[in-house]
């Protein structure tokens, strides 16, 4: 399977709140690092009940597309600047995110499931807060983990998606992460559903840059390659200097059976 390198496919700005930048400067690395496309692919939730709102409204992405054209033309000689979303897949309000994705004319439309209904309220699955991590810590991480892969493959045969975001980054700052046997068997499912759509496996840096391998983990990489899906390379750049920092991730690839473009 081949990775192209010159395109970074996920990366955020100040508009969901969580992350610095404006579009442009994103823009800006990509073209000084000679990239050829730069994904934007900003948070959408729907019906999520968190102390924050960590993704944008109906509002905000008004103004992403706006700005975004104006990139496009004054940057398209260079880059192609795309206009995507990663969609967080909630399994209660599937019908409405498929109305929201439905009204837009995204470039890439992306799945990654962030948020976990407890009692009531929501927790963020991927947080390194430990206003997350104590609540699902004490629901159990090996639960969480299998509730985890069950909805992800569920928003794969929902979301009309052609990426799915860092697969395996469930409760990644959790000090007792770990995943057993089922649910690599959860994983296998996810992938030959995911194989089944074409439905691209992002490779995830921001993990090479926590814990030296990408989101997902290199097995699960191969395991994605042996079905013959795509893969996505992404930064998940939450601030410019990070957009196509793809150094660490191509030097952790060199073990793997996956051809680096570019
Ligand atoms: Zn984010
Ligand atoms: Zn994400």
């Amino acid at each position: 399977m081949k990775l192209d390198l010159k395109t970074d496919g996920h990366v955020h700005t100040s508009l969901c709140g969580h992350a610095s930048g404006q579009m442009e400067d994103y823009v800006k690395v990509a073209v000084r690092l000679g990239l050829k496309r730069l994904f934007f692919l900003e948070h959408l939730e729907v019906g999520i009940n968190y102390f924050e709102r960590t993704w944008l409204s109906h509002e905000d992405f008004d103004l992403y597309f706006e700005e975004g054209m104006r990139l496009r033309e004054k940057y398209g000689e260079k880059l192609f600047v795309g206009l995507g979303v990663e969609t967080g897949y909630n399994p209660e309000c599937s019908g409405e995110i498929l109305e929201k994705l439905a009204e837009r004319n995204w470039d890439r439309i992306a799945v990654s499931y962030h948020f976990m209904k407890v009692g009531s309220r929501h927790y963020n699955l991927v947080s390194r807060k430990k206003r997350n991590l104590e609540i699902l810590g004490r629901v159990g991480v090996a639960k969480v983990v299998s509730a985890y892969f069950d909805t992800v493959l569920e928003a794969v045969e929902t979301v009309p998606a052609e990426v799915v975001c860092h697969l395996d980054a469930v409760l990644r700052y959790h000090p007792q992460i770990r995943f057993e046997r089922s649910h690599y068997r959860q994983i296998e499912m996810i992938l030959d559903a995911m194989a089944a759509r074409d439905m691209a496996l992002e490779i995830n840096a921001s993990g090479c840059r926590m814990r030296d391998e990408p989101f997902p983990a290199l097995e699960i990489v191969e395991e994605a390659a042996r079905r013959n899906v795509p893969l996505a390379a992404g930064s998940d750049a939450h601030r410019p200097e990070d957009v196509g920092r793809f150094g660490k991730l191509a030097e952790a690839l060199e073990k793997t059976s996956v051809e680096l473009d570019g």
